[in-house]
C-alpha cells in the first residue's frame, strides 16, 4: 500500500575517484585486487534466488595474463532456462504489485552499496576480468552503474506522472503496467554498468528478468548478483543464467512468454535474435519489445579550422582508452591535408609512449583485449594493412599473446576512403585514418556519412561555426551521439543519453526516460462518475410541433 505521492531524491552524477598515489582509495582498491587475484571464485547460476551448479564449467581468466584463472562458472542450457522463466513468471505479480517506491528503494540502496562497500570489489573484478585500468573501471562499474540506478528511479517517477486530460464528469488515468511475461537481458563484455543496467531498468518498472551476461564478463556479473541480493531484490526478479549465446538464447526466444529483449552487443547477434523472434512470432502471447544497442564505427572528422592539439588528444583518448573496446571508441578519423602535418608527429610520439600491461600496475594506460578471438581480429587487420598497397602502419602494429592478449595501439593511414577498416568494426585498439584534400570538406562529410553501416557516435573538430553547422547537418543520421570539439566517448547518464541508429541499434537511449518507456505497457482507464441512463441521443428526439 502506498499512502503518499513520493518524491524521489534528485540524482547527481557520482563523483569519479582519482586513485592518486598515497590516497586511501588507492590502497583499498589495491588490497581488493590482491585478495581477488589470490582467490578462486566459483560462479553458480542464480535462479529463484538459489545457486545452481550444472558442473558444465567455463573459466574466467585475466585477459592480460590468460594463464591466471580467476574462477570457474557453471553454464546452463534449456533446463535451466525453463527454471529461470518459471521463476520469473512466478514472482512477477508480487514484484509488480509492490508499491513503486519499494522497487525504487531496492535500486537506490544498490546505488549506495555500490558507492560504498561494493565499490572496490566491482572495480577490482572489472579490472581483473575485463582488463580495465582503475580509471576505466571506476567510470564504468562504479560511477556509471550508480548513475543508472539513481537516474532511472527519477526517470521512472516521471513516467508514472505522465497522465492524460479529463473532461468534466470523468477521470482519465494511465496505469504504467510492466510487460506481460518476462524480459530477456543479454549483456556484452565491455561495460559492467551496461551489464547491471540491462536487467535492472526493466525490473524497476515491475518486470522480471532472465539475464545472460557475456561469458567473458561472468566474473563481474557474479558480484553484481550479490549486490542486488544485498540491496533487497526479491528472489526470482532477476535470474542469472550463464552459458553460450545460442544454448541460452534459443530456448529463451522459443518461450511464448517472451515479453522483451534488452540487448547490447554486436549487430550480428542482434540480427540473429531479431530473425528468430520473427520466425517464432506466431507463438508469442504479446509482441516482444526488441531493444538492442549494437556495433559502431565511430568517427572523428576534423575541419581545416580544427585546433590540432585538441584534435590529437581526442584521437588518442577516444581511440585507445580501454583498448578501443568502447562501443563509442573512435575507430576512423578524417584529417584535412593542412592539419595533417601539424598533428602527425605528436600522434606518433603520444601513441608510441602509451604504456600497456597488467592493469594492477597503475602506471599503465591500456590493458589487453578481451580474448583470443578479438586478438585474432586485430592481428588480421594489422597484417592486412602491412601488406596493403593503399595503407601503411603509422604507429603501433605490434601484438603478442604469449602472456596476455596484447595489441599495441595502432594507427593505419590509408589513401583509400573505402578501405575495409574504415568500414568494418574491429572493436580493438586499431584506428584507421584518412587524410583528405582540405578543399573537399563537404565531399568528405558525404564520405563519412556513407562509408559505414553504423551510426553510433561521431565528433567534429572545427573552430569555424559554419563548418560545425554543416557537419551537424550532413551527419544528422550518421551518429546518435554527436560531439563538437570533444572525443566521441564518455557519455554520462542523465547528460548524454546513449544510443545510435542504422546498424548501431534501436536507439532507445540507455540512461534516459526513453529507455524506460520500452518496459511499460500502459493501460488507459476512464471512469465516468454519473453514467448515461438512456441509449438514445438528443438529436433523435422528436422536434415536430
Ligand atoms: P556479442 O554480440 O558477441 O555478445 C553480446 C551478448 O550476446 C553476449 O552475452 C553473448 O553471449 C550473447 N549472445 C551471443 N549469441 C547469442 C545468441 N544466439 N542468443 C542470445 N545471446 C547471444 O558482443 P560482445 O563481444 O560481448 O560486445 C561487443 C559488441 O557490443 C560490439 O559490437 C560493440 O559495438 C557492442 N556494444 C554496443 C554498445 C552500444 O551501446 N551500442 C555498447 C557496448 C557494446
Amino acid at each position: 500500500m502506498s499512502l503518499a505521492i513520493s518524491k524521489v531524491p534528485t540524482p547527481i552524477n557520482e563523483p569519479v575517484r582519482n586513485y592518486a598515489p598515497g590516497s586511501a582509495e588507492r590502497a583499498s582498491l589495491k588490497a581488493t585486487l590482491g585478495e581477488l587475484s589470490a582467490t578462486q571464485t566459483e560462479m553458480p547460476l542464480v535462479i529463484a534466488g538459489k545457486e545452481v551448479r550444472t558442473g558444465k564449467l567455463g573459466r574466467a581468466v585475466m585477459p592480460h595474463r590468460h594463464a591466471h584463472v580467476l574462477g570457474e562458472f557453471h553454464q546452463g542450457g534449456a533446463g535451466e532456462v525453463q527454471s529461470a522463466i518459471d521463476a520469473a513468471l512466478r514472482v512477477q505479480k508480487d514484484w509488480a504489485g509492490l508499491p513503486w517506491e519499494a522497487r525504487a528503494s531496492v535500486f537506490l540502496k544498490a546505488a549506495d552499496l555500490l558507492a560504498g562497500p561494493y565499490r572496490d570489489v566491482l572495480n577490482a573484478a572489472t579490472m581483473l576480468g575485463q582488463s580495465k585500468t582503475c580509471h576505466q573501471a571506476e567510470i564504468d562499474s562504479a560511477c556509471e552503474l550508480i548513475d543508472f540506478f539513481r537516474f532511472n528511479v527519477a526517470f521512472y517517477e516521471q513516467v508514472l506522472r505522465e497522465q492524460p486530460q479529463s473532461s468534466p464528469g470523468m477521470w482519465n488515468r494511465l496505469e504504467h503496467r510492466p510487460l506481460e511475461g518476462f524480459v530477456f537481458a543479454v549483456s556484452p563484455f565491455n561495460f559492467t554498468s551496461i551489464a547491471g543496467n540491462l536487467p535492472t531498468a526493466p525490473a524497476l518498472c515491475g518486470n522480471t528478468v532472465l539475464w545472460k551476461p557475456a561469458s567473458t564478463s561472468v566474473y563481474s556479473a557474479h558480484f553484481l548478483m550479490q549486490l542486488f541480493k544485498e540491496a533487497g531484490l526479491p528472489d526470482g526478479v532477476i535470474n542469472l543464467v550463464t552459458g553460450s549465446g545460442a544454448d541460452i538464447g534459443n530456448p529463451v526466444l522459443a518461450s511464448p512468454h517472451l515479453a522483451g529483449i534488452h540487448f547490447t552487443g554486436s549487430t550480428k547477434v542482434f540480427h540473429q535474435m531479431w530473425r528468430t523472434v520473427g520466425d517464432n512470432i506466431d507463438t508469442y502471447k504479446s509482441y516482444p519489445r526488441l531493444v538492442g544497442e549494437t556495433g559502431g564505427k565511430d568517427f572523428i572528422i576534423a575541419h581545416p579550422s580544427a585546433d590540432p592539439v585538441a584534435l590529437t588528444t581526442a584521437i588518442v583518448r577516444g581511440a585507445f582508452e580501454y583498448q578501443g573496446q568502447k562501443c563509442s571508441a573512435a575507430s576512423r578519423v578524417y584529417v584535412p591535408s593542412n592539419i595533417w602535418p601539424l598533428i602527425k608527429d605528436a600522434l606518433v610520439s603520444q601513441v608510441d609512449g602509451i604504456r600497456m600491461g597488467d592493469v594492477a600496475d597503475f602506471s599503465n594506460f591500456m590493458g589487453a583485449v578481451i580474448d583470443a578471438s578479438s586478438f585474432r581480429t586485430q592481428k588480421a587487420a594489422i597484417d592486412e594493412a602491412k601488406a596493403a598497397s593503399d595503407a601503411d602502419i603509422l604507429v603501433g602494429g605490434g601484438y603478442d599473446d604469449s602472456e596476455g592478449y596484447f595489441v599495441r595501439p595502432t594507427i593505419i593511414v590509408t589513401t583509400n576512403p573505402d578501405y575495409r577498416t574504415l568500414r568494418d568494426e574491429l572493436f580493438g585498439p586499431v584506428l584507421t585514418l584518412h587524410v583528405y584534400d582540405e578543399n573537399k570538406w563537404l565531399e568528405t562529410l558525404d564520405i563519412v556519412d556513407r562509408t559505414s553501416p553504423y551510426a553510433l557516435t561521431g565528433a567534429v573538430f572545427a573552430q569555424d561555426r559554419h563548418a560545425i553547422e554543416q557537419a551537424m547537418d550532413h551527419l544528422r543520421n550518421a551518429a546518435g551521439n554527436f560531439y563538437i570539439n570533444d572525443k566521441p566517448t564518455g557519455a554520462v547518464v542523465g547528460q548524454q543519453p546513449f544510443g545510435g541508429a542504422r546498424a548501431s541499434g534501436t536507439n532507445d537511449k540507455a540512461g534516459s526516460i526513453l529507455n524506460l518507456l520500452r518496459w511499460i505497457s500502459p493501460r488507459s482507464i476512464k471512469e465516468t462518475f454519473v453514467p448515461a441512463t438512456r441509449y438514445a441521443y438528443p438529436f433523435m428526439d422528436d422536434d415536430r410541433p
